[in-house]
């Protein structure tokens, strides 16, 4: 498998793909391996974890520039996403053998009831090339935490990071017979959907999710899909610095270059504000430094997937011929490398798909609304479910809208955020299930009842 570099286009790495033997190998040392992880205490597992956050953090450099280079994530948003995403390891070094011991509930009179949390055994992991340290954490720290083994496989556009993922687990003590990363693309991830795991935990669009889950129906295992979003956010007429909302929100929506499950994808403004809202937007994206990924200064590089190029320039196309207005950008970067500018469309509506379908890169559709009421019927007008915004100085406004949107995660001022201590989690396309917090390490168990009845003493 080639490895390309988006800014350049040059090949930077050719590996060798997992075949289909040698995944058959794999899980059977997964199998065996898992036996003697799960009899580990949490504490002692969560020791490795701890160890490789550490390792994460002395490497930080390193690793930040090997993402660089295989995704085009402009390195500043490359340390800030693995340093970021250390906050997982925090998170469980306080919570996670709360979060696994085993929990009594009836302590009284002969009858005792208590509940274990049993590992759910080798867990799948196929994960998305986005935000590969936040998404994989997501998953692989919980996983193993709670005793299962895991195979990952990371996309084919992030798979030097994976291999790093196990280099450094490995080196913090996590046996290589409990977490194994294999090399391959979609070929590969059909192949672990037909081999026989404990679980499958996804991360990565709608249409493959939804085959995931239909392919491995029948086994009864738990199913995860965190999937993609066209998450909506609606700036209210009472913003009180509508130059800094602009800002907030522009840096939602371009923030590695639109590739976020939860970037903001289309915006609604009050038109008490709208013309004002649009000139600061604007005039912040047009600011952007665009260009190489590891200089520090680059906000927006390339794409990482040359195909999105297309895509997106016919989500423009559409768009002006539906009477879209074009304010900044609109295509590809010429030149090598899959750069694309930094697109801004107003007078936008419904009839587009650029406010219907995810995007996934640096273009914004904005629409004018004149009242709270249909600024909820368009945010709610969706398949996705992953994550809606209210900018407003008015909490109680931007909860009334927020509470009736059927979304797994809602923002008032503030957007595009992930923490650990709250669940992560999608709605309708955009997913089922929750990483993070308590409910992301459940994920990964399955609990035991125990009903324990003493009998009475002889004497
Ligand atoms: P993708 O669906 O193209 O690929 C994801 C993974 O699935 C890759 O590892 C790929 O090799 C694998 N795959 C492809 N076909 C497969 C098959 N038939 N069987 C098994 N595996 C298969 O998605 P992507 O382009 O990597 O990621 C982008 C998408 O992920 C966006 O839609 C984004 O919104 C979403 N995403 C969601 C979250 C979230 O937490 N909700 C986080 C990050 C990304």
């Amino acid at each position: 498998m080639q490895i390309i570099n988006p800014a350049t286009e040059e090949i930077i790495s050719e590996l060798q793909e997992t075949s289909k033997d040698e995944l058959r190998r794999i899980l059977d040392s997964l199998r065996e391996g898992q036996k003697a992880w799960s009899q580990k205490s949490t504490k002692e597992r969560l020791e490795c974890i701890i160890r490789f956050g550490e390792l994460i953090q002395l490497n930080v450099n390193e690793l930040a520039k090997i993402l660089t280079l295989e995704t085009g994530k402009p390195l500043q948003q490359s340390l800030n996403e693995i340093k970021g995403a250390q906050n997982r390891v925090q998170h469980l070094r306080k919570n996670a053998e709360k979060w696994l011991a085993p929990e009594t509930l009836v302590d009284s009179g002969s009858t005792h009831e208590k509940i274990v949390y049993e590992p759910l055994g080798v867990i799948a992991n196929i994960s998305a090339w986005n935000f590969p340290y936040n998404v994989g954490y997501n998953v692989f720290l919980y996983a193993l935490v709670a005793g299962n083994s895991v195979l990952y496989k990371p996309s084919e556009f992030a798979t030097l990071t994976g291999k790093q993922f196990e280099k450094y687990l490995w080196q913090a003590g996590i046996p290589e017979n409990v977490f194994q990363c294999v090399v391959g693309d979609g070929k590969l991830g059909q192949q672990i959907l037909e081999a026989d795991l404990n679980g499958y935990f996804f991360t990565g669009s709608h249409g493959t999710g939804l085959r995931i889950a239909k392919t491995v129906a029948h086994k009864l295992v738990p199913v995860q899909l965190e999937l993609g979003g066209k998450d909506p956010l609606y700036i209210m007429d009472d913003v009180s610095d509508v130059k800094q909302a602009a800002i907030n929100a522009a840096e939602g929506a371009f923030y590695n270059n639109g590739q976020s499950c939860c970037a903001v994808e289309r915006i609604y403004v009050s038109e008490k504000i709208h013309d004002e809202f649009v000139d600061a937007f604007v005039a912040e994206v047009k600011s952007y430094k665009i260009g190489n990924p590891t200089s520090l200064e680059t906000f927006v590089g390339p794409l990482t997937r040359k195909q999105q190029i297309k895509f997106l320039e016919n989500q423009v196309i559409y768009a002006l011929n539906k009477g879209a207005i074009l304010l900044s950008g609109g295509k590809e970067i010429e030149g090598k490398g899959y750069y694309f500018e930094p697109t801004v469309l107003t007078h936008c509506n419904h009839e587009m798909d650029l406010m219907k379908e995810e995007s996934f890169g640096p273009i914004i559709g904005i629409q004018k609304v004149s009242s709270d009421k249909i600024a909820l019927e368009l945010m709610a007008d969706t398949n996705y479910g992953l994550t809606a915004a209210v900018f407003s100085n008015d909490e109680e406004r931007a909860l009334h809208l927020l509470n009736q949107l059927n979304v797994g995660t809602a923002y008032w001022n503030c957007c595009d955020r992930v923490s650990p201590n709250i669940p992560w989690s999608g709605r309708n396309n955009s997913g089922v299930g929750s990483t993070l917090s308590t409910q992301g390490i459940r994920a990964f168990v399955q609990p035991k009842s125990y009903h324990l009845r003493s009998l009475p003493s002889e004497n």
